[in-house]
C-alpha cells in the first residue's frame, strides 16, 4: 500500500433546487461539498456517515455515474473528469461499483449466466468459449453454483444476489472495487459471509476497495482507514485503530458511542446528540456540526474548520485541535 490508486480533490456535487434568476445562482443542496482523499493501492478504504449525508453520491459521482459539479478525481494514472463518455467506458472495466440493493442493480428478465456474459460482451472481451469458462470460474470464486447460471435474480436468497452482484463487477478484472452499503439489505448472519468474501477476493485479485457504509462495526472489521462524513463534508479521517481508539471529532466520538461493544472494559458512555441533522439545503454557517455539538464554542458558529492534520496522520476538521497546525501545514488527505 504505496501508491495512490485514486486521488480525489475538492469534489463536489451539487443539485439546484431553485432557478437561476439574471444569472444569479438559486438554492442548491450541497450533496458533496468540497471532499478530498486518497486511497492507496491494495488498500480498503472506508467512507461512514448517517443517511444523507453524502457517501453515496460521492462514490457515484467520483466513477462519474453522476458527473461532479467540480473538483477532480486521478484514478490510476489519469483525470476521470477530462475523459469523453467513450473514454470514460473504457475506463470503467478498471473501476466498477457493487449497489446495496443488489435486487434492483440485476435485470430481473436475464439469467446469471447473462448477467454475467454482458459486461465481457461490451468490452469485447473473449470469444464465447472463453467467457463461458471465465463465468465458470467466476461463479466458483463467489461461491456460487455452476446449476445457478441458468437461474433468475428473483430466485435467489439476498446474500446470493450480492454474490452475484460481486462477480458481476469482479468480471473484468477491476482495480478498484467501489462497495456502495454491500451489506446493508443484508440479514446480519449473511453480511459477515459477504464481507469475508470480499476480503478473500481482495487478496486473491489485489482488489482496493472504497467501502461505503453507515454501520460503523461493519466497517471497522474491513478498512484499512476510514473517513467520516457529516453533511456533505469529510470530518475525520484516520486509519482504523487510531479512529476507534481516539477519535478526535465530537462527531465521530458520538457515532462510536452508540457501536455496541461486547468487552465491557471498552464501552464508552453514550453521547446523544441533540437536535436534526439540519438540512444540506440549508447547512450552518461556520461548523456544519455547531447546532448538535456538545463541545460547541463561539468560533464555531463563525467559521468553518477545514481538515487538517492533528497527529500521526489523523486528520480532523475541528476547532478544537487549533494549536496542532500552522495555517501552511493544513491538507486535505
Ligand atoms: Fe464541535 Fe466546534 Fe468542533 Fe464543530 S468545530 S465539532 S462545533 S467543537
Amino acid at each position: 500500500m504505496s501508491e495512490p490508486l485514486l486521488q480525489v480533490e475538492h469534489l463536489k456535487k451539487y443539485y439546484p433546487i431553485e432557478r437561476k434568476w439574471f444569472g444569479k445562482q438559486g438554492a442548491v443542496v450541497k450533496a458533496v461539498d468540497d471532499i478530498s482523499f486518497s486511497v492507496m493501492q491494495g488498500e480498503t478504504f472506508g467512507l461512514v456517515g448517517e443517511s444523507g449525508c453524502g457517501k453515496s453520491t460521492t462514490g457515484r459521482a467520483l466513477l462519474r455515474l453522476i458527473e461532479p459539479t467540480g473538483g477532480q478525481v486521478r484514478f490510476d494514472g489519469t483525470e476521470l473528469t477530462a475523459l469523453s463518455a467513450k473514454e470514460l467506458r473504457m475506463k470503467r472495466r478498471d473501476m466498477q461499483i457493487v449497489f446495496q440493493d443488489p435486487f434492483s442493480s440485476l435485470d430481473p428478465r436475464h439469467t446469471v449466466q447473462r448477467i454475467l456474459e454482458e459486461p465481457l460482451i461490451v468490452h469485447g472481451i473473449g470469444d464465447r468459449q472463453e467467457r463461458q469458462r471465465m463465468i465458470r470460474e467466476l461463479t466458483d470464486v463467489v461461491g456460487l453454483a455452476q446449476s445457478h447460471l441458468q437461474r433468475y435474480p428473483h430466485q435467489f436468497s439476498g446474500g446470493q444476489r450480492q454474490r452475484i452482484g460481486i462477480a458481476r463487477a469482479l468480471s473484468l478484472r477491476p482495480k478498484l472495487i467501489v462497495a456502495d452499503e454491500p451489506v446493508s439489505a443484508l440479514d446480519v448472519s449473511i453480511q459477515s459471509q459477504v464481507i469475508n468474501l470480499l476480503q478473500d477476493l481482495q487478496e486473491e485479485f489485489g482488489l482496493t476497495y472504497l467501502f461505503i457504509a453507515h454501520d460503523l462495526s461493519v466497517v471497522k472489521h474491513i478498512s484499512d482507514r476510514i473517513a467520516v462524513m457529516y453533511l456533505g463534508r469529510i470530518i475525520e479521517i484516520a486509519e482504523k485503530d487510531k479512529l476507534y481508539s481516539a477519535p478526535r471529532h465530537p462527531y465521530t466520538q458520538a457515532l462510536l458511542s452508540a457501536v455496541p461493544e461486547p468487552d465491557p472494559d471498552m464501552r464508552r458512555a453514550r453521547i446523544l446528540l441533540q437536535g436534526e441533522v439540519p438540512s444540506p439545503a440549508d447547512a450552518p454557517v461556520g461548523c456544519a456540526f455547531h447546532t448538535r455539538c456538545p463541545k460547541v464554542m463561539d468560533i464555531c458558529r463563525a467559521r468553518r474548520p477545514e481538515l487538517a492534520e492533528t497527529g500521526e496522520g489523523h486528520l480532523a476538521a475541528c476547532h478544537l485541535y487549533p494549536d496542532t497546525l500552522q495555517e501552511d501545514e493544513r491538507i486535505h488527505s
